[in-house]
């Protein structure tokens, strides 16, 4: 009896566990999962970490961002 006792203890602990690691690694994917804009020029999809940015628009390049003043 002791013995089913200990196995259900490990089930729960090994259920537990996998939920724990599941939910580290979904959140830990979102907090990498950069935000993605679009070059109002050429429609080049970019981070929006090396996006330039002009008000509201975002620009791929120097280049596009002159071209659409
Ligand atoms: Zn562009």
């Amino acid at each position: 009896m002791r013995i089913l006792v200990l196995i259900a203890i490990g089930l729960l602990l090994y259920v537990i566990i996998g939920n724990l690691l599941r939910r580290n690694r979904t959140s830990s994917t979102t907090i990498s999962a950069e935000k993605m804009v679009q070059c109002k020029h050429c429609k080049l999809h970019i981070l929006e970490d090396e996006a330039l940015r002009s008000g509201d628009d975002f620009f791929c390049s120097k280049e596009h961002l002159e071209s659409e003043k």
